[in-house]
């Protein structure tokens, strides 16, 4: 399996290579808009970069919102904690839709650019990560998903991106959205890369009590599940291109297996009812006092003080919370929050008893990256629906991992596999066995030794 971090390590670099690396990446970081603010001196190791929802010591974490705006954590992410200062350099912090709320990295000021086209969106939420993969050669993004933020932009973008098992990589420093679904992963070139860094931020954390120390398999058999009610509403082309895909998966070996999943259509409102109600609670805590954007102004009322200092942030996190607290209220939960439970219980259940078969295996998204006009006049429910085939391992904890398997009209597209909890390498190993097979095409190469 390709993995350049050793190489890279080891590599004689030239003298100006920091310097020069530093240079590409912010002639492209003003081109791309990927990056909160470059840093100002790139240490010796590989370079590395963070989603701006996951804790940096003194590096300001805004999740790309500005009620967060000015919030410098005292400390590390746990998974940040846990690379090696002498191996891998940090980069930069990178852009999301606000708190993670998105699909397409456009719910932010200055949002990123695909590098692929620059009137296309990069997917999101973690926009700023997938395309810092596709312009810096050397490098891999610690991101984070919570119903597709990983798959989404990595599929848009032409990289791969790595969702873990729920729980096998600690949330300790993450600022939430939905603890119950919230995952830091990782995105690289190659799976190569995904796997070394993913065996060093995993694994139990005491300040994380949902983090396990469970051990990671790779049981990998040669069949591959292809869920037909998730092909539904997938651009022909796509569908067309996949096709030739799942057979030179069949000329390499492999069997593959048509299902279906009973209801697996709501996993959409199961997951939006879930995590609107979880975002909810923990959006209340910006309240203009504590972290981030101070109101200093205390004449007015008690309720403009409020109104004033959650009018920061933006309108999708207004919907959220709206949304969250009515699914969630007294007199309503069983009709739609217990009911979500209930539901995204069965689905385990279901998809688990189908991944001891083999893998899920499907198109990432059901469409190519739209243009920004096009996604920015879409309604909710409509940019809901774009993450239908994202939400199931997301909703269940599964690990999953995009990777690109074709270019259309210049455009990657990816291809998700997903297999069953803690099976995290045998997705890893699938996506590391088809880049022998694929060659991956960037436009942009900063930091090529
Ligand atoms: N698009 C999904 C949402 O807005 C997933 C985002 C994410 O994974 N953070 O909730």
């Amino acid at each position: 399996m390709k993995c350049d971090i050793k190489s890279f390590l080891d590599a004689e670099k030239p003298d100006d290579y920091q310097e020069r690396l530093k240079e590409e990446i912010g002639a492209l970081n003003a081109k791309f808009h990927m990056l909160t603010a470059a840093v100002n001196s790139i240490g010796s190791g590989f370079p590395f970069s963070v989603k701006d929802n996951i804790c940096v010591k003194g590096v300001e974490a805004s999740a790309s919102s500005r009620i967060l705006s000015g919030y410098v954590p005292p400390f590390n992410a746990t998974a940040i904690e846990r690379l090696p200062k002498e191996s891998f350099a940090f980069i930069g912090k990178t852009k999301m839709d606000e708190f993670g709320l998105g699909t397409f990295g456009i719910n932010c000021d200055d949002h990123p650019l695909n590098p692929f086209d620059e009137k296309r969106v990069t997917g999101g939420s973690s926009a700023g990560s997938a395309a810092a993969t596709a312009v810096i050669k050397h490098h891999v993004s610690i991101a984070e998903s919570t119903g597709g933020s990983i798959s989404c932009p990595a599929s848009f973008c032409g990289v791969v991106g790595f969702t873990p098992t729920y729980g096998a990589v600690s949330r300790y420093g993450l600022i939430d959205y939905a603890n119950s679904l919230d995952k830091i992963g990782i995105m690289s070139r190659s799976a190569g890369n995904i796997k070394y860094v993913f065996d060093l931020i995993r694994g139990e954390d005491p300040r994380d009590s949902t983090s396990v120390s469970t051990e990671i398999s790779n049981r990998h058999s040669k069949n591959l599940i292809v869920i037909d009610q998730l092909m539904d509403g997938i651009d022909q082309r796509i569908l067309k291109s996949f096709d030739r895909f799942l057979s030179k998966l069949q000329s390499l070996g492999y069997s593959i297996e048509h299902r279906s999943i009973p209801f697996i259509e709501k996993s959409i409102p199961t997951y939006y009812i879930i995590s609107m109600a979880e975002a909810s609670t923990n959006l209340a805590k910006y309240t203009g006092f504590k972290y981030g954007h101070k109101i200093t102004d205390f004449s007015k009322g008690y309720n403009d003080f409020f109104s004033d200092a959650r009018d920061s942030f933006g309108m999708e996190a207004k919907r959220r919370v709206v949304l969250g607290t009515f699914v969630r209220s007294a007199g309503l939960k069983g009709r739609y929050y217990e009911k979500a439970l209930r539901l995204r219980s069965m689905f385990i259940e279901k998809l688990s008893e189908t991944l001891s078969a083999g893998l899920i295996i499907s198109p990432t998204m059901p469409s190519l990256a739209p243009k920004i006009k096009d996604a920015g006049s879409l309604d909710p429910i409509a940019t809901y629906s774009m993450d239908s085939i994202t939400i199931p391992p997301n909703l269940c904890g599964f690990p999953h991992i995009s990777f690109p398997f074709d270019y259309i009209d210049g455009m990657p597209v990816g291809a998700q596999a997903v297999s069953g909890h803690f099976n995290d390498y045998s997705v890893i190993d699938f996506a590391g066995e088809w880049e022998e097979q694929f060659e991956y095409k960037f436009n942009y190469n900063a930091g090529a030794l």
